[in-house]
């Protein structure tokens, strides 16, 4: 039997979104139903503990009558026509399905980090900069380690930052951007980021920071032992015991897209105020555009707003304005290179669920092809990582290739997706 609850708001996503539009929805009284896969508000930048002020505003939010946590929860099917979510219990498998339903439902998604594939990024040692980034705030033990953190983007220092504040040995950070293409990024800067970026310079002072160099390859039997880094003109091996790369964000759509809400450039359409092309249905953060935590801040306040049928105040839309501007400012600065879309070899697995290498799809017309005639996109992660590449590579666009979103969202057993 399944559990069913029902409010005025659903907010699905306790990053830095979500939190954001919480407080004015509860402060006006709605009830809501608050869910998120994570066992805790936070997302991904706090997955380790949420920052103040939010800390303090979270925890006093908490335990009001108005509204219900479902974290541990993830969405993995809306029921026909209309917004009622399907949920699974993550933390305790056995449970029953919950459906919950609200006449309106914030999408506060996040994004997920975009890989690219090179020969040996599948050896055990290499990851997601952001991966590597989130394992060690998960207490993985990484002292004393060799990392190489290899890519492009403020993520690649954020997470050299805590990998040195874990203890790792950082043998080099490798932005792909070029020094004048970064020296743009800065001049755009306002004054606060710069501040930041100061401060994490300063913390990793002494670590070997290259630009205009990327990783060509990963090498090791086993596992990762080394790799090997190109900046143009000459290519080195550099021995190292884990790998982080990261190639940017692309922005979780897939729940906006089982609801039928419009998607472009890759992200959750949306109006000024955040709403998407369904009545009801709004975005806030990097679903809607990757740019940030600032951004995700005041887009899901604003999207609160509006959902009480309120205007975001001059203030706030300035707010949201510079928050664009940098994010235009980052795809801009850290546009990637397309010597990055030419290591991959014939050999290379690009469907690592199913392994499918490269050269097994370069003989198929489609994306619907391939997944007929060699699985790609068929298993666990159900396209989310092959997929794009498959896009950025082969150049089969996601709607030509009906790529389309299906339930369930994540893996889950037959009984979570049946009533009884
Ligand atoms: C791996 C990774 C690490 C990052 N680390 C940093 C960092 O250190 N510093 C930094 O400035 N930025 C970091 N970022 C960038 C980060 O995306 C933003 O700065 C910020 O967290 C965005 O807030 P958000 O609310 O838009 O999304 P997020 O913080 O990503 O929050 C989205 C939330 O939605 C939940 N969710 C998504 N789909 C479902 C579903 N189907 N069911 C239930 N819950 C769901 C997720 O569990 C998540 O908690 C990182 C991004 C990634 C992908």
């Amino acid at each position: 039997m399944s559990n069913a609850f029902s409010a005025d708001v659903i907010v699905v996503g306790a990053g830095p979104a979500g939190i954001a539009a919480i407080a004015p929805l509860l402060a006006a009284g709605r009830r809501v139903i608050w869910v998120d896969q994570g066992v805790r508000p936070g997302g991904q930048i706090w997955r380790a503990g949420l920052a103040q002020p939010w800390a303090r505003q979270i925890s006093a939010l908490l335990p009001h009558a108005g509204l219900r946590c479902l974290f541990g929860h993830g969405v993995i099917a809306v029921e026909e026509a209309s917004y009622r979510l399907r949920l699974q219990n993550l933390l305790e498998p056995a449970a029953a399905a919950v459906l919950v339903q609200a006449p309106q439902i914030l999408l506060a998604l996040g994004a997920r980090e975009r890989h690219l594939p090179f020969p040996g990024w599948t050896l055990p040692g290499v990851s997601g900069a952001g991966g590597l980034q989130a394992l060690i705030k998960s207490v993985w033990p990484i002292a004393g380690k060799r990392v190489v953190l290899a890519g492009s983007g403020p993520l690649l220092l954020a997470a050299a930052d805590s990998a040195r504040a874990a203890g790792a040995q950082l043998m080099l950070v490798a932005e792909q951007a070029g020094r004048a293409a970064l020296a743009g990024f800065a001049a755009k800067l306002p004054l606060a980021k710069l501040g930041q970026a100061a401060g994490l310079g300063w913390r990793l002072r002494g670590s070997n920071y290259s630009t205009g160099s990327w990783v060509v390859k990963a090498i090791g039997s086993e596992r990762l032992e080394a790799v090997l880094m190109s900046d143009g003109r000459r290519q080195w091996e550099l021995p190292c015991d884990a790998l982080g790369t990261g190639f940017g964000l692309l922005p979780n759509t897939e729940l906006a897209e089982l609801l039928g809400c419009q998607i472009t450039a890759g992200a959750i359409k949306v109006d000024a105020s955040m709403q998407t092309s369904l009545s009801g249905v709004f975005a806030a953060g990097e679903c809607a555009g990757i740019g940030g935590v600032d951004k995700a801040l005041i887009e899901g306040h604003i999207a609160a707003l509006a959902m009480l049928g309120r205007s975001a105040s001059a203030t706030q839309r300035r707010q949201h304005a510079q928050a664009t501007s940098f994010a235009r400012a980052l795809a801009v600065g850290f546009a990637l290179r397309p010597e990055l879309l030419q290591l991959a070899d014939a050999k290379t697995l690009i469907c690592r669920c199913e392994d499918v290498a490269l050269g097994e799809l370069k003989e198929q017309r489609s994306w619907r092809d391939a997944k007929l005639q060699t699985r790609c996109g068929m298993g666990a992660c159900q396209g989310r990582i092959c997929g794009p590449i498959c896009q950025s590579l082969l150049g089969w666009p996601a709607a030509a290739t009906g790529r389309s979103v299906r339930a369930p969202l994540q893996p889950a057993p037959l009984s979570k997706l049946l009533d009884e």
